[in-house]
């Protein structure tokens, strides 16, 4: 499959890494939107938020226990926002499964 997050996630493709384990890798954003930009992804191919599945969603839970873990060790305390855009209105340009995860600026009144 043609994905690129799917290369990064198996080292075809550099990336800027923060955390990796079996399950889940997450590494900075390419063109940060905020001056604490990364993502984290599944290991396996899921596409969108939309192919969340029973069979699939523990890795989201893993997720979220990473976040929590990076964000504390990168001392994020005033605070951060968790992302997923989800089709072509949300604006998704990669069809792997990303929570974008932002810092470092205000980012209210704004939703994106
Ligand atoms: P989306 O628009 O799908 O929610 O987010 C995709 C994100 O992936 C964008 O913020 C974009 O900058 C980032 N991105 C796209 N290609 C690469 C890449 O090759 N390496 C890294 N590190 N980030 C990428
Ligand atoms: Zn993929």
């Amino acid at each position: 499959m043609d994905c690129i997050f799917c290369k990064i996630a198996a080292g075809e493709i550099p990336c800027k890494k923060l955390y990796e384990d079996e399950q889940v890798l997450a590494f900075h954003d390419i063109d940060p939107k905020a001056p604490v930009h990364f993502l984290v992804i599944p290991k396996t191919h899921i596409g969108s938020a939309s192919e969340i599945t029973s069979g699939n969603s523990a890795v989201v839970a893993h997720i979220f226990e990473v976040i929590a873990k990076l964000t504390a060790q990168l001392d994020l305390k005033n605070g951060y926002r968790v992302v997923t855009n989800c089709g072509k209105d949300a604006g998704q340009s990669v069809e792997h499964l990303h929570f974008h995860v932002l810092a470092g600026r205000l980012l209210y009144p704004d939703m994106a």
